[in-house]
């Protein structure tokens, strides 16, 4: 399959370049036509795939090497995170007065945010600091395991390997370099969050310690909640008389019909159909595209449930083939789970915290990229495009919940209207004002911190699966691989590497003899890829600028934006094509945005590119652009994200790679927006 697959990508490609040069291809015109941009994509992405298995490599040797090696590293993350939630594995804490406490990273968690008691939040944060130690020993194992599988096939790091075929960063070198970068403008402002928590803790201890009160790593999360509740004086119940979950259906109706004009017709699912009790079924249609695709909205919270909100694809979206099924679309199905973990007081009814409302609209951002993308193929549908990119749209969808015009919608008390809770948007009395206004602003108290974790976390899973990866020096094994400078002289440990981290991007110093990174399961699912996170918030904050949505965001135009430019491609374009389109869509604004056919799409872009009127009418008949000018408004897309910020550069060229400009992003959390 492989050598088949590489000929006919070969022969294609070759005939290409003939006809560039206006020789003889070796396909034939109708062979040619076989190919379209999608088959092209698709077939470097399963020849990509197979090459990561090793298929390709000359010796058998070699290529059962690194099939030991990618069967080895698929079993690192399962075991590494079992012994996360093994509560012999990760072991308990004796706490004083005979008390212990299991340091499973969830209980951990709640009492490092909950335990007034700084000596017995020190005693905690020690010793999950070093448990669970088994995972000392799988964490070095992937490491290596990691570098040889990257090496044999000639990629200088696993973090390469994990960017190259398709990702915005390109190159592990962006990525560090932007990451590094943040970290040195973030840290003003966490330095202002740190002096908040420092009076906190000065006013809350013996006055006579205020002056020499210090901010631990045990510190953090205590006085951070303890500035939430500063902020948020209202009690957590206030919210929940407006969150109601048919009152937030009811507004996700409303808000998605004006943005996207999308139908969401909710019922209940059919006996048998759902995988629990209190299943919900949405049917969404959009007027012009038809049926769109089938949701399972699963909010009920019972015991056994999967612990996180997520978002399953059941089946993906794809065309038919003209024989089957007259040509349509298969519709995708997908299963939204998520958390309404409150009761309302005027219904009764489940009801969802503020977070819980954000954490529903991250996953409806991922199902309707989902619902909304047009591919031709499966593999290249929705969500399944570059790792970089993926978390755009459902970080977009998170700041419709610091909107006050949305959440009008969204969260009503609509329990004593007429028509119940699937009434008008009007109907019901709204979130009030002030209650948003303090929910996001103690969302946003300590912002600057939590993104300095998140730049902690982001470089040390870039350099675990770097060129110089700890726990070396590690043997070469591919002749044809230059060793980097000092890559065998270097010995370090992961907690080395942990250490250097929060010496860049933290203002809480690191607590030596702590080995943190044992407890991250990240590392093991996202190993390279992590920083895609941070890349994401940064390019939402400049897409819900440069859309449209943030001043209008329940304007259809800005919707059609969205949809067409960010959602529709899936990834069927690569991630920078894909901004640079969203650049020129948003040039041609309204034109682009008064229709969805896709021939005057095309047409009023090639004339903004300034393709004469002659050329945008064969355009629009032909329902297509001729190659230079597809080359023109790529190249005009490009130079626009790539301008400065003033004129609307939203993207940053940075060694061999892209990244996005974090200007936007900081602005929003110097305004008290930016909490995530
Ligand atoms: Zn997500």
């Amino acid at each position: 399959m492989y050598q088949v697959l590489s000929g006919a990508l070969a022969a294609y490609e070759s005939s290409l370049a003939a006809l560039e040069k206006r020789e003889t291809p070796r396909l034939g015109p109708r062979q040619l036509a076989g190919w379209c941009r999608e088959s092209v994509m698709v077939a470097h992405k399963l020849k990509q795939d197979m090459e990561q298995a090793g298929v390709h490599l000359p010796s058998e040797s070699h290529r059962a090497r690194v099939a030991e090696l990618a069967a080895a590293n698929g079993h690192f993350g399962a075991a590494f995170n079992a012994a996360l939630t093994e509560p012999s594995k990760v072991g308990r804490v004796r706490i004083g007065l005979g008390r212990s406490a299991s340091l499973e990273p969830s209980n951990v968690a709640a009492l490092l945010v909950s335990e007034p008691d700084e000596q017995i939040r020190k005693r905690i944060y020690l010793a999950a600091g070093k448990s669970p130690s088994c995972n000392q020993r799988l964490l070095e194992e992937m490491v290596a395991t990691r570098w040889e599988l990257a090496r044999v096939q000639s990629y200088p790091s696993y973090a390469a390997l994990r960017m190259a075929g398709g990702s915005l960063a390109r190159t592990p070198g962006a990525v560090v370099a932007f990451l590094e970068q943040l970290a040195v403008d973030v840290r003003p402002m966490a330095e202002q969050e740190l002096l908040a928590l420092r009076r906190l803790k000065a006013a809350s201890s013996d006055p006579s310690a205020a002056a020499a009160a210090t901010i631990h790593a045990w510190d953090v999360e205590y006085y951070a909640a303890r500035a939430r509740q500063q902020l948020i004086t209202s009690p957590p119940s206030a919210v929940l008389r407006y969150t109601a979950v048919p009152s937030v259906l009811a507004g996700i109706r409303h808000l998605l019909w004006q943005v996207f004009r999308m139908e969401w017709r909710v019922s209940e699912a059919a006996p048998g159909e759902g995988w629990a009790p209190g299943v919900l079924r949405c049917d969404v249609e959009h007027p012009e595209l038809g049926p769109l695709g089938v949701v399972y909205l699963d909010l009920e919270d019972r015991p056994g449930k999967y612990p996180t909100a997520v978002t399953f694809p059941i089946t993906c979206g794809r065309e038919l083939p003209p024989a089957r099924g007259g040509g349509g679309r298969q519709l995708p199905v997908m299963a939204l789970l998520a958390s309404a973990s409150g009761t309302c007081p005027t219904s009764g009814k489940p009801a969802m915290s503020y977070r819980e409302l954000r954490v529903l609209l991250h996953e409806l951002g991922h199902c309707c990229h989902n619902l909304l993308s047009r591919t031709k193929y499966q593999h290249l549908w929705g969500t399944r495009c570059a790792q970089d990119i993926v978390e755009v749209p459902s970080h977009l969808f998170e700041y419709f919940a610091s909107d006050p015009r949305v959440m009008a919608l969204l969260a009503r008390d609509r329990s004593a209207s007429p028509a119940g809770a699937d009434g008008a948007p009007e109907d019901g009395e709204p979130l009030p004002a002030g209650l948003l206004k303090e929910l996001v602003a103690g969302r946003s108290a300590t912002a600057a911190l939590e993104l300095q974790q998140q730049l902690v976390l982001s470089l040390v899973d870039q350099w675990m699966f770097g060129e110089q990866p700890p726990g070396g020096p590690y043997a070469e094994v591919n002749p044809d691989v230059a060793i980097p400078e000092g890559t065998a002289a270097r010995v370090s440990t992961t907690s080395d590497i942990w250490r250097q981290a929060v010496e860049v991007a933290s203002s809480v110093p690191y607590v030596q003899g702590t080995s943190p990174e044992l407890r991250v399961g990240h590392l093991t699912i996202y190993g390279g890829a992590y920083y895609s996170y941070v890349y994401a918030r940064c390019l939402a904050a400049q897409l819900w600028r440069l859309t449209g949505l943030a001043e209008a965001p329940l304007d259809p135009v800005a919707g059609n934006l969205v949809r067409e430019r960010l959602l529709g491609p899936g990834g069927s374009l690569e991630p920078l094509e894909l901004l640079a389109g969203l650049a020129i869509g948003r040039a041609v604004g309204t034109s682009l945005g008064s229709t969805s056919d896709p021939a005057a799409a095309v047409a009023a872009a090639a004339a903004a590119a300034g393709a004469g009127p002659g050329a945008v009418a064969v355009a629009a008949r032909q329902r297509r652009l001729e190659p230079w000018q597809v080359a023109r408004l790529r190249q005009r897309g490009l130079d626009k994200a790539l301008a400065p910020p003033a004129e609307g550069g939203f993207l940053q060229a940075l060694q061999g790679g892209f990244a996005p400009r974090s200007e936007p992003y900081l602005d929003l959390i110097r305004g008290g927006c930016g909490g995530a």
